[in-house]
């Protein structure tokens, strides 16, 4: 049996989550197993009818966890590992997903590898390949474990519909204590479009000049429907938000384009964004090191280029 920890919040269902059960489906054809989805938390019932488009044979929610608390969720979703034998669970590597899924292979002594981008059956053996050193090395792990447990990078494994009438049980959580009270709940000022989610991600380095610039990002990507990033240079200075941080101490991102502005590409950059599928880089110097990386390059001053592509988008569109 795969258990997929599917995380939604209030009912809406994450794409890395819609991901990760796609994948527990794959998965599960080829070894001939079953796949469970999991959803815990207030609107879990509604995110059920969503998870349900992408494959599972069941789908366990367990609706009645008021707040969000590692160690329930972890117990929760250990239990229903037990209950179910799930000998692989799957994470998607979001916020919770990395939370909660350490916690869940310390209780069932399981091997973890977290930030996948590949999972793959060999022989009896099921091998995990995971970008090492900052993008630099991949890493291919043969788990030994019983219960095999990972993280799955955003943007990698494929979103496939293929819709089932799974059907859908309570798990019984009377049992289970959050160990930690959350008495306050605020919502991040972080974008209108979340990165990690994101299928195009504008961002924005040292070369954008000043805080004052990064509107006119955020209204290309308002036009593209696209998120908002940016080096650690343009953090550091503060210009914008280090949650738009896109790097080695930033967020990892995978998103289908991603376009570069005024960042070099350093290596704690690229680490964020190199498995991105294609990459856009303007930059006013042609030796740039992000041109080693890009599908796409154009040299030349942003302050132009940008305003050219909005009216152009704006006619487009
Ligand atoms: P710069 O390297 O200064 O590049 C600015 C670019 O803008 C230049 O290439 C320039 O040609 C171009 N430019 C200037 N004006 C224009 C214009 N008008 N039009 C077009 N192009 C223009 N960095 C990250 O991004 N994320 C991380 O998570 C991260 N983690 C780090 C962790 C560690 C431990 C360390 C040591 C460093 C880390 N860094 C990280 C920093 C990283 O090494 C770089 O310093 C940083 O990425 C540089 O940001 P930048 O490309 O915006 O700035």
């Amino acid at each position: 049996m795969i258990l997929v920890f599917a995380e939604q919040r209030n009912g809406d269902l994450k794409k890395a989550s819609r991901e990760s059960i796609s994948e527990g489906r794959r998965l599960a054809a080829k070894m001939g197993m079953e796949s469970v989805a999991l959803l815990i938390g207030a609107g879990s019932g509604d995110a059920a009818a969503e998870a349900a488009k992408y494959g599972p044979s069941q789908i366990r929610t367990a609706p009645d966890v008021a707040a969000y608390s590692a160690d329930a969720y972890a117990t929760i979703a250990a239990s229903v590992a037990t209950e179910l034998g799930a000998t692989v669970i799957l994470f998607p590597a979001t916020a919770m997903g990395v939370d909660v899924a350490p916690r869940v292979a310390a209780a069932l002594e399981a091997g973890l590898v977290t930030d996948i981008t590949g999972l793959e059956l060999d022989g009896g053996s099921l091998v995990a390949t995971k970008p090492m050193y900052s993008g630099k090395a991949v890493a291919t792990v043969v788990y030994e474990s019983d219960v095999k447990i990972a993280t799955l990078r955003s943007n990698v494994f494929p979103m496939e519909e293929n819709p089932t009438d799974a059907p859908v049980s309570a798990v019984d959580v009377s049992g289970v204590t959050a160990g930690a009270s959350v008495t306050e709940t605020k919502v991040q000022e972080g974008g209108k479009v979340q990165l990690t989610e994101a299928e195009i991600i504008i961002s924005g380095g040292r070369g954008l000049k000043g805080p004052e610039n990064f509107p006119m990002l955020q209204e290309l990507a308002d036009q593209l429907g696209a998120a908002l990033g940016a080096s650690r240079a343009a953090v550091d200075a503060g210009w914008i938000d280090h949650s738009h941080q896109v790097g080695q101490t930033g967020k990892v991102v995978s998103p289908k384009v991603y376009i570069a502005c005024g960042i070099s590409g350093a290596i704690q950059h690229l680490a964020g964004m190199g498995s991105s599928k294609f990459i856009i880089a303007i930059n006013k110097d042609e030796d740039a090191p992000i041109f080693n990386l890009a599908s796409l390059g154009v040299v030349g001053d942003l302050f132009k280029i940008v305003p050219a592509l909005k009216e152009e988008l704006a006619k487009a569109l």
